[in-house]
């Protein structure tokens, strides 16, 4: 008799971008509704939603491995234990795709929210999940989450899931801290900072031959509203005005030099291309590949 599956495959897909290897890695996913989302009229936001046969709003949660000359980095870590339990998956995947965390030597970050840093550290031991790794960032991203200041300004959700969560899950890396505010910062990757989602937000362009993935980070959070309503935003945005700016900046150029996109919460495996239409966009993913 045959017995049916139990478990998913696993979330691993990998996209080969000239020399370079670039695999996506999924955390899972989160479930929430529309109501986080901001500059935007909620019915059109669910109506864009039920026509894409889409539940609101579940929410793909990726990362990505880069191996590039010989190394191998990963861009975000997931959430860790921090969110739902749907999501937190990065450290099983990884296994599941051949790579002891061991293996990495650095560990980019698009920004420190926690469902892109709460995988660098078990809370429970305190221990590092990446023992070898450099931690990479923008300079404003621990500039803004560090400063009590800022904090105090929060509310509680902000303060404990935000700023004292991304201290938690960064502070032990300290040592091994690489911020930058442009240019390269692995080989074959430049940051492209995209402020406004947070101070330091950056996306990763990955350039080898003659082609190019941008991995765009959150410049959306519910691909399908915001690429139909660019000004469309997310209410912990840190800028909201500038996330916007950032965003359709991001979209005029990935649509007009069509790179290919890659990012943290487009559906997994995410690599998709984006096109204008009319005065806005849609996002095509990529056809499957079995070779790469
Ligand atoms: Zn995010």
């Amino acid at each position: 008799m045959a017995e049916a599956p139990k478990n998913q495959i696993p979330g691993v897909y990998h996209r080969k971008i000239g020399d370079i290897t670039v695999t996506a890695i999924s955390d899972g996913y989160l479930d929430g509704d529309l109501t986080v989302m901001r500059n935007v009229d909620l019915d059109k936001a669910h109506a864009i939603l039920a026509a894409a046969f889409r539940p609101a709003r579940r929410t793909s949660v990726n990362t990505f491995l880069i191996y590039s000359k010989g190394r191998l980095a990963l861009v975000d870590t997931g959430s860790g234990d921090y969110l739902q339990p749907t999501a937190g998956w990065v450290i099983r995947n990884l296994r599941a795709a051949g790579v002891d965390p061991s293996q990495i030597d650095t560990v980019l970050l698009t920004h420190m929210h926690p469902d892109h840093s709460a995988g660098l550290t078990d809370m429970k031991t305190g221990k590092l999940f990446y023992p070898n790794a450099e931690l990479v960032m923008h300079e404003n991203e621990p500039k803004h989450w560090f400063d009590d200041a800022e904090m105090a300004k929060g509310g509680e959700r902000e303060k404990k899931l935000y700023f004292q969560a991304g201290r938690e899950q960064v502070a032990p890396y300290k040592s091994r801290w690489k911020l930058f505010s442009g240019g390269e910062v692995f080989p074959g990757v430049t940051a492209v900072p995209s402020t406004g989602h947070t101070p330091g937000h950056t996306g990763y362009l990955i350039a080898s031959g003659k082609e190019q993935l941008m991995i765009w980070g959150d410049t959306v959070h519910v691909p399908e509203v915001q690429a139909a309503i660019p000004e469309a935003g997310m209410g912990f945005d840190t800028d909201l005005a500038a996330a916007a700016a950032s965003r359709k900046r991001m979209f005029d150029r990935v649509a007009t030099d069509k790179v290919l996109i890659a990012g943290m919460h487009l559906h997994f495996p995410s690599f998709c291309h984006l096109a204008r239409e009319g005065n806005a966009y849609r996002i095509y993913p990529e056809a499957w590949m079995h070779q790469f």
